[in-house]
C-alpha cells in the first residue's frame, strides 16, 4: 500500500528516535474498557496505535481497562479480540487486563499513603463534590484531608478487606483543592464497591479509578507513547504528577500525547448510545448491519481494508473535526471496485417476453467478472424467451431524458441483444405487470453487428426460467440526519426509518454457492455480501453495503 502520512505524532516519534529518549524503543497501547463491543471510532485508535508499533519496529500492546466490575463483561472482552483481529492487526503475546494489576496498584496506593500523598476521605460523595468548587472558585479541603499516615494506612487496609459499606469511603491523591485544573482537586484514586468482577471475582471489594489505573499501568508495560483522544488533555497533568510520585517504583514514564477523535456524521459514536439502541431493540443487536461497531461493518460488507484506508486517509491531527460518512463509504467503494466480481441480480422484477425469440432457445451470454480485469474471466448468463428486468428500468410514459424501455423505444438487454417494446399489459388495476419485446438478432454483445447502432440505455436482465430466488437485505444509514446527537433532541428520533428492508430478488443461479463473506457488485445497484450468520450453503443471504453512488449528497 500507500506509505502512511506523516503527523505530529509520528514527528514526536521520529524526534525521540534521534535524541535517543527511549532508545529506539516505540511501545504504544489500545485500552479498551470492555463495557461494551468496539466502534468505527475505535478503528482510528486501534490504527494509529498497531500502525505506530508495526512502522517502527515496535509493540502495541492491547489491555483491557476493566476497573467499572458493574459494567464489564466477557462478551465484550470476546468481541474486543475478534474486533481487532479482524481489523488485521496482532497483539502477539502482549495482551493484558488492568485487573492484572490489581496487587501493584494496591501495594502503590499504600506507597502513596506513606508519602503522605494520599488520604482517606470519609466524607459522603456529595459532601465531596460541593467541596471541589467550580472553575471559577476554588474548592475547599476535606476535614479528613490531615489525617495521620497511620490512620490512614489503618482504614484503607480495612476497606480492602470489607469492613465498610460503598459509599463511606474512598481514597483520594493530595494535591491541591486550589489548583485550576479540576481533576488535580485532590482527585479520587480507590473506591469501595462490593461487586464481582468478571475477572477477579469476589477477591476486591474496592476498585482503583482510571486516571489512577491508566498511567501506572502504561508505565508497568513500559509504553512511550500513550495516546489518547482530547477530552484526556486536563489529565495529562495528573497523569503526570502520579507518576512522578511513584518514579522510585515504577519502570518509566511514559508520554500521554493527545489526538482528535473520530467525530462521523449520521451515527452516534458513544459505546453507551449504542448499547442503548441494543437494549431498547431498535436495532437488532450489536452487530446489526446498520450500527457503525466493527461487529456491525463487518457484517454489513466492510472490508478491514476499508476501515484501514479509512483511518490512514482521515489522518491524525489536534484540532476536533467532523468527518462525512459519505467518506467512509467512498473507502468501501474504492475497495470493492477492485476487488469485487461482478454479477446481476433483479431486485423488483418486471417479466418481459421476447415475441420474435424462439420458444425453446436459451444461449450464453458472456458477463465479464469485472470489466477491467479481463484476466479474471467471465461467465456465462443464460437468455431465454422470458425474462425479468428491473420495474424501475420501464416507464409507460418516459420522462425526459430516460433512456431506458418504454413503449416502442429501444434499449439494450447487456451482454446480449437490443430489443423493442412492443406491447405492454396491466392488470385490472391498471399496473403493468408484462411487457412484451421483439429484439434484433444482428445485434448481439460481443459480435460484428453490436455497434452498428448506438443506443443509450442499457439495463441488466436475468432469463426467469434460469434465475434464483435469494433474500436481499437492503441496508442505508441508520440515521436520518448528520448530527442526531447534537442535543436539543433525544437522537432517537432522527432514526432512519428507510435503513432496512428485506425483498426477494432474483439472482444468476451461480449466486446460490455464494460463501458467508463473499463479496460482489451487484451491477447497478451496490455492493453486497453474502450475510456471515444468515447464509447456508445454497441459500444466501445478501446485504447490500454501499450502493454504487452517494445519493445523500453532503
Ligand atoms: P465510548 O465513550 O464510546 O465508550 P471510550 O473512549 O470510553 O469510548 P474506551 O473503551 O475507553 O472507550 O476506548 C478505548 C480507546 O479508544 C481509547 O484510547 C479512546 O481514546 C479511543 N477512542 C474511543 N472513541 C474514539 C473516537 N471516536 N476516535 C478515536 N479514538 C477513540
Ligand atoms: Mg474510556
Ligand atoms: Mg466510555
Amino acid at each position: 500500500g500507500i506509505p502512511p502520512a506523516s503527523n505530529f505524532i509520528r514527528n514526536i516519534i521520529e524526534e525521540d528516535n534521534r535524541s535517543g529518549k527511549w532508545n529506539g524503543r516505540v511501545e504504544t497501547r489500545f485500552p479498551p474498557e470492555p463495557n461494551g463491543y468496539l466502534h468505527i471510532g475505535h478503528a482510528k485508535s486501534i490504527c494509529l496505535n498497531f500502525g505506530l508499533a508495526r512502522d517502527y519496529n515496535g509493540i502495541c500492546h492491547l489491555r483491557f481497562d476493566d476497573t467499572n466490575p458493574e459494567k464489564e463483561e466477557q462478551e465484550y472482552v470476546d468481541s474486543i479480540l475478534d474486533a481487532v483481529r479482524w481489523l488485521g492487526f496482532d497483539w502477539g503475546k502482549h495482551l493484558h487486563y488492568a485487573s492484572d494489576y490489581f496487587d501493584k496498584l494496591y501495594e502503590f496506593a499504600e506507597y502513596l499513603i506513606g508519602q503522605g500523598k494520599a488520604y482517606v476521605d470519609s466524607l459522603t460523595a456529595e459532601e465531596i463534590r460541593a467541596l471541589r468548587g467550580t472553575l471559577t472558585e476554588a474548592g475547599e479541603n476535606s476535614p479528613y484531608r490531615e489525617r495521620a499516615v497511620a490512620e490512614n494506612l489503618d482504614l484503607f487496609r480495612r476497606m480492602k478487606s470489607g469492613e465498610f459499606a460503598d459509599g463511606t469511603h474512598v481514597l483520594r491523591a493530595k494535591i491541591d483543592m486550589t489548583s485550576p485544573n479540576i481533576n488535580l482537586r485532590d482527585p479520587v484514586i480507590y473506591r469501595i464497591r462490593h461487586a464481582h468482577h468478571h475477572r477477579t471475582g469476589d477477591k476486591w471489594c474496592i476498585y482503583p479509578m482510571y486516571d489512577y489505573t491508566h498511567c501506572i499501568s502504561d508505565a508497568l508495560e513500559k509504553i512511550t507513547h500513550s495516546l489518547c483522544t482530547l477530552e484526556f488533555e486536563d489529565h495529562r497533568p495528573l497523569y503526570d504528577w502520579t507518576l512522578n510520585q511513584l518514579a522510585e517504583i515504577v519502570p518509566c514514564h511514559p508520554q500521554q500525547i493527545e489526538f482528535a477523535r473520530l467525530n462521523l456524521t449520521y451515527t452516534v459514536m458513544s459505546k453507551r448510545k449504542l448499547n442503548e439502541l441494543v437494549e431498547s431493540g431498535l436495532v437488532d443487536g450489536w452487530d446489526d448491519p446498520r450500527m457503525n461497531t466493527l461487529a456491525g461493518v463487518r457484517r454489513r460488507g466492510y472490508t478491514a481494508e476499508s476501515i484501514r484506508l479509512f483511518a490512514e486517509r482521515i489522518g491524525i491531527s489536534k484540532a476536533d473535526s467532523w468527518i462525512d460518512m459519505s467518506v467512509l463509504e467512498d473507502c468501501l467503494r474504492e475497495d470493492l471496485n477492485e476487488r469485487a466480481h461482478r454479477r446481476v441480480v433483479v431486485l423488483e422484477p418486471l417479466k418481459v417476453i421476447i415475441d420474435n425469440y424462439p420458444e425453446d432457445r436459451e444461449e450464453d451470454c458472456l458477463a465479464p467478472n469485472h470489466p477491467q480485469k479481463p484476466e479474471w474471466g467471465s461467465r456465462a448468463v443464460p437468455l431465454s424467451k422470458t425474462i425479468y428486468i428491473e420495474r424501475s428500468d420501464f416507464m409507460e410514459i418516459p420522462s425526459k431524458g430516460y433512456f431506458r424501455l418504454s413503449p416502442g423505444a429501444e434499449v439494450r438487454l447487456r451482454y446480449a441483444y437490443i430489443v423493442r417494446c412492443v406491447d405492454v399489459v396491466k392488470d385490472a388495476s391498471g399496473e403493468v405487470v408484462e411487457i412484451h419485446c421483439t429484439y434484433d438478432p444482428e445485434s448481439k454483445s460481443g459480435t460484428a453487428g453490436a455497434d452498428k447502432r448506438k443506443i443509450k440505455g442499457n439495463i441488466h436482465w436475468l432469463s426467469a426460467s434460469h434465475a434464483q430466488k435469494a433474500e436481499v437485505r437492503l441496508y442505508d444509514r441508520l440515521f436520518a440526519h448528520a448530527h442526531p446527537d447534537a442535543g436539543g433532541q433525544d437522537y432517537k428520533t432522527f432514526l432512519n426509518p428507510h435503513s432496512k428492508k428485506f425483498i426477494s430478488a432474483y439472482v444468476e443461479s451461480a449466486l446460490n454457492q455464494a460463501q458467508p463473506e463473499d463479496r460482489f457488485q451487484f451491477e447497478r445497484h451496490g455492493y453486497f455480501i453474502a450475510d456471515r450468520h444468515d447464509t447456508k450453503t445454497g441459500k444466501p443471504v445478501f446485504n447490500r453495503a454501499v450502493t454504487l453512488r452517494d445519493s445523500w449528497g453532503k
